[in-house]
């Protein structure tokens, strides 16, 4: 296979299009209605400071536990959610969710762990979205820049100038951007300067790459301008330790990946902050 079959989106119509069809209709119908019969579930997957080794935030990653189709994967379902608008109400879900358990770390004296979740493009298109996510915040008495909110890049460039006011309209209220995924979408160079992030996400396929001569000098640049504009960096899908020397030798920020945990129920989160928090045990001591 070459790269481009990769990389392009070339549709390539097989005997399995009415396959996929099928389960799409298959997915759709299943999800409609999970969220009232409580099937979603968000878990967090820490953020590690490089240096210390200490716990200071967490992705929040929807799970869906289908009892007609077993668990299904947010690389599945997600994307259905878009197509047929439910995304809207599901993401709606996870920001409240994400700001309950904001104000759950809150009361129990673990005020300073940011929670980022992820935003679909539809739902970054909503321009009262921000709106409603302040106060949200406002009435649990959470910090905004607790919550950060995730986008990639594709959504970014769909329509730059809704984009931008969309990101000025959340800099506003005081919450953290960050572009997710970076490297893997259609960014101009020439927008990222347009962009009011505080935060840059370096892809997975970098990390897992990176015993490849080419892809660390890439990831490198990536780094470095990340630097120049200010940005913290966030490394994802950190698997190995060598993985995460390599970032934390170039001045990555924060670590997030397997080699730390997968993504856990929001209570193991919990205990895990409460254990760190108490003890001078971190993810680079035990
Ligand atoms: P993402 O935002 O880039 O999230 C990172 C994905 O990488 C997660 O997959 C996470 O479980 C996985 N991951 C983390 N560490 C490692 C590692 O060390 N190795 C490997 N191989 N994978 C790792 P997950 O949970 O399956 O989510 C996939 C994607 O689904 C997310 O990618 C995000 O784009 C989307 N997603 C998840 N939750 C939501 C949500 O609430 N709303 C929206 N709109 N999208 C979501
Ligand atoms: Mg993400
Ligand atoms: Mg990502
Ligand atoms: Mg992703």
């Amino acid at each position: 296979k070459s790269r481009l079959d990769k990389t392009l989106p070339i549709c390539i119509y097989t005997a399995d299009i009415g396959q996929e069809i099928e389960s799409r209709a298959e997915l759709e119908r299943a999800m409609s209605g999970a969220l009232g019969r409580g099937e979603f579930e968000i878990y967090y997957q820490p953020q590690v400071e490089a240096l210390t080794g200490r716990l200071v935030g967490a992705e929040a990653l929807l799970r869906w536990h289908s009892p007609e189709l077993g668990d299904v994967g947010p690389e599945s379902f997600i994307p259905v959610a878009e197509q047929s608008g439910l995304i809207n109400a599901i993401g709606q879900w996870v920001l409240r969710k994400a700001c309950e358990d904001l104000k759950l770390m809150k009361d129990i004296g673990l005020d300073h762990i940011r929670i980022a979740v992820n935003l679909s493009p539809l739902q970054f298109s909503n321009m009262t979205l921000a709106d409603e996510i302040a106060e949200t915040l406002r009435n649990a008495d959470i910090e905004p820049s607790r919550l950060e909110l995730e986008v990639t890049e594709s959504t970014l460039m769909n329509n730059m100038s809704t984009a931008v006011e969309a990101m000025m309209n959340i800099k506003k209220h005081g919450m953290s951007l960050a572009i997710d995924d970076f490297g893997t979408g259609y960014s101009s160079l020439k927008h990222l300067q347009l962009f009011p992030l505080d935060c840059l996400k370096i892809d997975k396929c970098f990390t897992q790459d990176l015993s490849r001569k080419s892809t660390a000098e890439i990831t490198l640049s990536i780094i470095e301008l990340a630097r120049r504009l200010n940005l913290r960096i966030i490394a994802e899908g950190v698997e190995t330790r060598e993985q995460a020397d390599f970032f934390r030798q170039h001045n990555c920020d924060e670590l997030q990946g397997y080699l730390y945990s997968k993504p856990i129920p929001a209570k193991a989160l919990i205990e895990l902050m409460k254990q760190q928090a108490s003890t001078r045990i971190n993810f680079n001591t035990q």
